[in-house]
């Protein structure tokens, strides 16, 4: 399991000051009024990345941080069993939107195969294969930087209803923007369409939420749109957002 190590309460105390101050900076601001007002870098954190899955609704933030600074860090966790698609999608954006500093991040091979030599940790333990792929990386590439920006939604999952514009990644001591938190579907649909953002291919073809291809199936009509998402496991989330949220209780979505 990844740890981080020396966080100590009186640096989350102070994070959570600057958080709370920072909400209430940004209440009532568009999310690119929001976005901008805290890459102004004299106002809010001093070194933050966005973090980006290239993904179905990725477009939008992407879109938005390259209106302010098109070379602001965006962090692209490559677990080695992304979709084809995902990666040409990456490469589609990155021309698109003139995207200067994609960083692409990956578990180093030697720790891949001494604790997945098979590369069959996804099937006998998916919990344990995000965190090598996904939750450790990621932990080790944020530790230059003092905040991550996501495009958490409060409408994508029971997992994520609670979540803030502004608040605090407690495990890594960092700062989390979350500027599309209070956007629902159609919110982002409408962003999509008035911006003419490139689609993800699989987006058409039934897979409204896009993760890596083992544990990615389409939806159906109907269905929630991270239900296919690790289908045949009771589990909601990667755990790079909250360790606590990866599995399901009862009510699943
Ligand atoms: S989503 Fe699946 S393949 Fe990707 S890191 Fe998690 S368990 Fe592994």
């Amino acid at each position: 399991m990844s740890s981080i190590s020396g966080i100590n309460q009186q640096h989350l105390n102070a994070l959570s000051v600057t958080a709370d101050r920072l909400n209430t900076e940004v209440s009532g601001l568009s999310a690119e009024a929001m976005l901008s007002h805290i890459l102004s870098r004299t106002l809010g954190p001093t070194n933050p990345s966005v973090v980006s899955s290239f993904g179905a609704d990725s477009a939008v933030l992407l879109h938005m941080m390259s209106k302010i600074d098109p070379a602001l860090p965006v962090i692209f966790l490559d677990t080695g069993f992304h979709f084809s698609e995902t990666l040409r999608y990456r490469e589609t954006l990155q021309r698109h939107l003139g995207l200067t500093s994609i960083r692409v991040a990956a578990v180093d091979p030697l720790t891949a195969k001494r604790i997945d030599s098979g590369r069959q940790l996804h099937i006998t333990s998916p919990d344990a294969c995000c965190e090598l792929r996904k939750v450790s990386v990621l932990d080790r590439y944020l530790r230059m930087n003092d905040a991550w920006i996501t495009g958490q939604r409060r409408s994508q999952s029971v997992t994520r209803t609670n979540i803030h514009r502004i608040e605090v990644d407690r495990a890594r001591a960092k700062l989390k923007i979350n500027p599309l938190a209070d956007w629902t579907d159609h919110d982002i649909e409408a962003y999509k369409v008035a911006n003419a953002l490139p689609a993800h291919p699989l987006a058409k073809q039934g897979y409204p939420s896009i993760g890596c291809w083992p544990c990615t199936t389409p939806v159906r009509a109907g269905e929630h749109a991270r239900a296919g998402r690790w289908r045949a496991e009771q589990k909601l989330e990667c755990g790079l957002h909250n360790r606590s949220d990866i599995i399901a209780t009862s009510s699943h979505l």
